[in-house]
């Protein structure tokens, strides 16, 4: 297949892009800084640096949008959320204008979301027919959801994948957590009852692989492991993994002042399952937090 990605160069799109190369299919990487960033894929990889260089391609058969800056890096200002924003509806609301422009289609689109689609969902189960709870994470979800669809009327099949918590070694929030588990340091944030929705880097460049594949594949669904753990839970877990105690727990307060309405991210959570997948067959190689943890912190 021709497949052009966007996040390419990312901490979910690196390992994806080598596995669809492995699959001997050709890629287009877009990038802000092609010559720098796609070097590190080789393999049939060409880059491109802006979107108006696709104006007069053709013949993609997938899509696969992932591109967006990063929601955890800098406090949310107005001026960060619109960046938020831009880097994401903005940029596939431009992508779908030039897609509707070619001769010839792409058969799919698959689109980045997150499980912050729902909002604070408290500790109900969370399927992908959950109402919503509006806040911001919903509205940046929602909008770039609606974005990607726009290319449906089309005739493009599009499959959207509401991400949970990314583990994997070299990078994501797991990165950040490392330091101070390793050094004795870590501990439950806020009360711990949230839930955190994680999922394995490997099952998620899987799942987005099977959303491309799989023809009958369309509409949302919760790219998340099938055992959602409280945040006790998971900082007990790592701690076990890492050989060191947990016992500093960071309280909810202090990360109120320290990241302002960004806290949220770590303060509430989503019970989410990752109910289509599991009822059309996909398989996770990393169902049960320990191995995922194991593996993701094994560098
Ligand atoms: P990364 O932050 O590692 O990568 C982001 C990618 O987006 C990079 O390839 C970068 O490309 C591109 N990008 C960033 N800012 C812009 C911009 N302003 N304009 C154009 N492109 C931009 O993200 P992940 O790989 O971790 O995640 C991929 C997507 O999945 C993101 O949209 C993220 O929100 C979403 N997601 C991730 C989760 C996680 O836990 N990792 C959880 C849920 C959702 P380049 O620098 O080459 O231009």
């Amino acid at each position: 297949k021709r497949i052009l990605i966007t996040g390419g160069t990312g901490f979910i799109g690196q390992p994806l892009c080598q596995k669809l190369i492995a699959d001997g299919h050709e890629l287009t990487v877009l990038s802000r800084q092609p010559a720098l960033n796609v070097q590190s894929l080789c393999g049939r990889v060409e880059a491109v640096g802006d979107l108006k260089e696709l104006s007069g391609s053709e013949g993609f058969d997938a899509i696969i949008n992932l591109a967006g800056e990063g929601i955890a890096d800098k406090r949310w200002s107005e001026a960060r959320k619109q960046q938020l924003r831009d880097s994401r509806i903005a940029l596939t609301n431009q992508l779908v204008d030039i897609i509707r422009t070619w001769k010839t289609l792409p058969s799919v689109m698959v689109s980045g979301s997150a499980v912050g689609f729902y909002g604070d969902q408290g500790n109900h189960r969370v399927t992908e027919d959950t109402p919503p709870h509006d806040e911001f994470t919903h509205r940046l979800c929602s909008d770039w959801e609606q974005a990607a669809l726009r290319l449906e009327p089309a005739g493009v099949r599009i499959c959207l994948s509401r991400t949970g918590v990314v583990a994997g070694p070299g990078g994501g929030f797991l990165q950040r957590m490392l330091l101070p588990f390793k050094l004795g340091l870590g501990g439950r944030l806020g009360s711990g009852e949230q839930y955190m929705p994680w999922v394995h880097r490997d099952d998620v460049v899987a799942a987005i692989n099977w959303m491309m594949e799989t023809e009958t594949a369309q509409g949302a669904y919760n790219v998340v492991s099938p055992n959602p753990v409280t945040n006790r839970q998971f900082t007990k877990s790592l701690a076990g993994v890492l050989g060191r105690p947990a016992i500093f727990p960071v309280p909810a307060p202090v990360l109120k002042v320290a990241l302002g309405e960004m806290s949220r991210l770590l303060l509430t959570g989503q019970m989410a399952i990752p109910e289509r997948l599991q009822a059309e067959g996909f398989q996770f190689r990393f169902p049960e937090l320990s191995p995922a943890l194991a593996d993701a912190t094994r560098y």
